[in-house]
């Protein structure tokens, strides 16, 4: 995942890679029984010099196998994410139009990444990337009933019995409650 810079002609350079989830230090630490990758990161970039910079522009996916967050089944969830980047060697000269001359940007306040070296290296981003691209709070399906909180019934799969008791519960316990002002 590393491109040396003088690998990046005019007419850019476009690369499509596989890599194992394991090589990333982050995606390596992920519990492995909450989210199981079914299938190598998967990434197209395309690199191209515009004037002094260097544009990245990318693409990551992969599926993971997770476990929905309100019935717990498990299923298959693509994840896919793109991005683009903006490299530079040296820091633009910024045309300081204030008086006292304390004006001072550094890369990032341009949006811009300073490459340090010969070389960029993709892997910090491609792993971000995935990450950022995974469910926080995966779910079967957007209207997925969940599990009974009694019983523990799918009710996706079956109305339980105790269901109604369930909203009664709830309810007795509001009217039950008051506020103590003293
Ligand atoms: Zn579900
Ligand atoms: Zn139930």
């Amino acid at each position: 995942m590393l491109i040396r810079l003088e690998d990046i002609k005019d007419e850019g350079l476009e690369l499509e890679f596989e890599e194992p989830r394991s090589i990333f230090p982050l995606l390596a630490d992920l519990q492995t029984d909450e989210v199981v990758f079914l299938e190598p990161v998967r990434v197209r970039l395309r690199v191209f010099r515009a004037g002094d910079m260097i544009e990245a522009q990318g693409e990551v996916s992969s599926s993971v196998r997770v476990a929905c967050g309100r019935c717990l089944k498990e299923f298959i969830q693509p994840i896919h994410s793109a991005f683009e980047l903006t490299y530079v060697v040296e820091l633009p000269e910024i045309e300081d139009e204030s008086a006292d001359g304390e004006l001072e940007l550094d890369a990032e306040d341009m949006g811009l990444i300073l490459v340090e070296g010969e070389e960029i290296d993709f892997a910090g981003v491609i792993e971000e990337q995935v990450l950022m691209a995974l469910p926080l709070r995966p779910l079967c399906d957007e209207g997925c009933k969940g599990l009974c909180p009694q019983c523990g019934a799918d009710l996706n799969v079956s109305q339980c019995g105790c269901h109604p008791s369930e909203f009664g519960g709830k309810f007795a316990v509001l009217k039950n409650f008051k506020i103590d002002k003293s």
